[in-house]
Order: structure tokens, then sequence, then C-alpha cells
């Protein structure tokens, strides 16, 4: 029935709970095949120093593309992939590929010793005694530094994480990749946590980020969040940055990297380095000295 309307067909007027069921069924089957027939594929988005704009690293980003229904979003698979378990294998892919790429480029000189790249990990991964020892291998393999590889993790994998996820935290961070809290500002966002866990840093939700420099109420929290974050340590990412006026707004709260359309969305390998290869990205205008407020 799918196939017969067409990659066109809009999920939104499936209103009844037995065509849901059927949707997410037929997700899943046709997520098990992707896996196996190479529809899945990896884009990265730069993150960049919101002072130059010059790459520090990049984010890989998994992308669905079905022969017959066209692009499908994470947003749509990514839960299904959770509760099926399916996560682990698309994982598990991404960041091999991604791994695997960084070593290439790292090779051709296309980025600096220092650029990292950031790969989504999810619950079910962290709960995998084996994952250090199996990125430990990866590491080796495509030759690439512990710290050149930081981990994106939910809050809700610190609030709700088992003993044995919190073992596998320490090993990573033991190994030296970085830790990161993806979608910051949106779980728990308990001070506790950041502390007992051994995370590197955190990445501002683009939530926080859209209303900066016009909502008052924003530019607060996200002070807030840069005041605690610089105590405990930890290194500050904004996501979601669209407009100059938000680059300024988070340079001026103190705010060193951000991710967003402002500088590029997330492309194909080749694009990518094209686009940032270290001898062809030049920094933008700078901007003015932060003014110190107290
Ligand atoms: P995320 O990890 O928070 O990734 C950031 C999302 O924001 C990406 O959406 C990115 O394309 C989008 N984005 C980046 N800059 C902007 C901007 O300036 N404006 C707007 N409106 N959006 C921006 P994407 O690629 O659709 O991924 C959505 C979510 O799916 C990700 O959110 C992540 O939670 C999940 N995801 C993606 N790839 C993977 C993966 O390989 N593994 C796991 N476990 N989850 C993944
Ligand atoms: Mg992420
Ligand atoms: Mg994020
Ligand atoms: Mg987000």
């Amino acid at each position: 029935r799918a196939k017969a309307e067409g990659p066109g067909r809009s999920t939104l007027f499936d209103t009844s709970m037995h065509d849901q069921v059927r949707e997410r069924i037929e997700l899943e089957v046709a997520l098990r095949q992707a896996l196996a027939e190479e529809q899945l594929h990896v884009v990265y988005q730069p993150i960049v120093r919101l002072e130059t704009g010059m790459p520090v690293g990049a984010e890989a980003l998994v992308r669905w593309e079905h022969p017959e229904r066209g692009s499908i979003p994470p947003m749509l698979f990514i839960p299904i992939a959770e509760d099926s378990g399916l996560i682990s294998q698309i994982g598990a892919f991404v960041r091999n590929e991604a791994l695997r790429q960084l070593g290439v480029w790292r090779s051709q000189g296309v980025v600096s010793e220092s650029f990292y790249l950031s790969v989504n990990v999810s619950p079910r991964q962290l709960s995998d005694p084996e994952l250090p020892l199996v990125v430990s291998g990866e590491l080796f393999r495509y030759g690439v530094p512990a710290h050149c590889v930081a981990l994106e993790m939910t809050e809700s994998v610190m609030v709700d994480g088992s003993s044995v996820t919190a073992r596998v935290l320490h090993e990573l961070r033991q190994l030296g990749t970085k830790l990161l809290v993806d979608d910051f500002g949106t779980g728990f966002s308990a001070l506790g946590y950041l502390r007992r866990f051994p995370v590197t840093g955190v990445k501002i939700d683009r939530s926080f980020v859209t209303g900066l420099g016009r909502n008052e109420q924003d530019d607060e929290i996200v002070r807030a969040v840069v005041a605690m974050s610089h105590a405990l340590g930890l290194s500050v990412i904004a996501e979601g940055v669209e407009t100059p006026l938000q680059r300024e707004a988070l340079y001026q709260v103190g705010v060193v990297n951000g991710q967003g359309w402002l500088w590029g969305k997330a492309v194909p390998a080749a694009e990518f380095a094209e686009r940032w290869h270290l001898a062809a990205a030049l920094p933008e205008v700078p901007l003015p000295v932060a003014t110190v407020t107290t």
C-alpha cells in the first residue's frame, strides 16, 4: 500500500492507531533492510570557533535514503531504531564510518591535528560493556587519537543509566575520548550528574539559541549555562546557530564554539572536504572583543 502511494505519502494523515502501528512496523522492516542494503550514509556538519568561523570539528549524522520513499528524517527512524534495538547496529555503522573518514582526512591533510568528529551514541550503546574496547580498536585501526573523537549522549543516559553505563563512560573517558551532553537544557539538567559523570562538555540545545539577542530570558539562560559549565571545566558548543545576531550574542556571553546553518548544513564527506579543507577555509570577519560583564 505504501509503495503504491509513493514517496509523497504523508504519515500525518495516518491518524488511527492501526495505521500508526502499521507505519512503525513497516519502518522497522524497511530499516533492517536499509542496514543490509547500504541505504544509510553519514553526513558531516562543521563545529566552528565562533570568533573565527574556522572548523574545530564536525558532527557525524546518519541519513537514510529509501529507494522508494526518498530521504527519511532521523527524527522519524531513530526512535524506532532505539525501541527495536537496531540502534546498536546503526550506531556502530555511523561511528566506524566516521572514524574511518577521519583517518583519511587526517592523512590527506584535510583537517588539523586537533580536529575531532563527534558521534551520537544512544543509551543502549552505552549500556554495552564492550563499547570502550570496540572504540579503542577502531581508533587503532584508523590511526585516530582518542581526543579526536567526541561521543554525544543525551541527559537521560546519566539520569537513567545503570552502573554498567557509568563504568562504560569512565572507561571511554580514560581512553581519552571527549564526552558531550547533547541537547543540553531539555532534560533534567541537574548539576549533580555533571560532576558525577566524566563529561567534558555540553551542547546547548537549539531551543535556547533561537531567541538569543531578542529574548532576554534566553540570553540569561545561556549565560547561566556558560557560567556553570566553565566553573565545572566543561566546554560549551551552541547548537542550531542560524543568524549573525545569535553568533554575536553567544560570543558576548562567552560561548566559544558553535554549530548551525549559519556556517553550514551537514553534507557528505566529499563536499565537506571541499568546503572545509584546512587550507581553503578562510576566517570570517572577526567579532568585536567581548565586553566583560559582571
Ligand atoms: P542532534 O544530535 O541534536 O543533531 C543536531 C540536529 O540539528 C541535526 O538534525 C542537524 O541537522 C540539525 N541542525 C543543525 N544545525 C541546525 C540549524 O542551524 N537549524 C536547525 N533548525 N537545525 C539544525 P538531524 O540530522 O535531522 O538529526 C536529528 C537527531 O537525530 C539528532 O539530533 C540525533 O539526536 C539523532 N541522530 C542523528 N544521527 C544519529 C546517529 O548516528 N545516532 C543516533 N543515536 N542518533 C542520531
Ligand atoms: Mg548530536
Ligand atoms: Mg544535538
Ligand atoms: Mg539538538
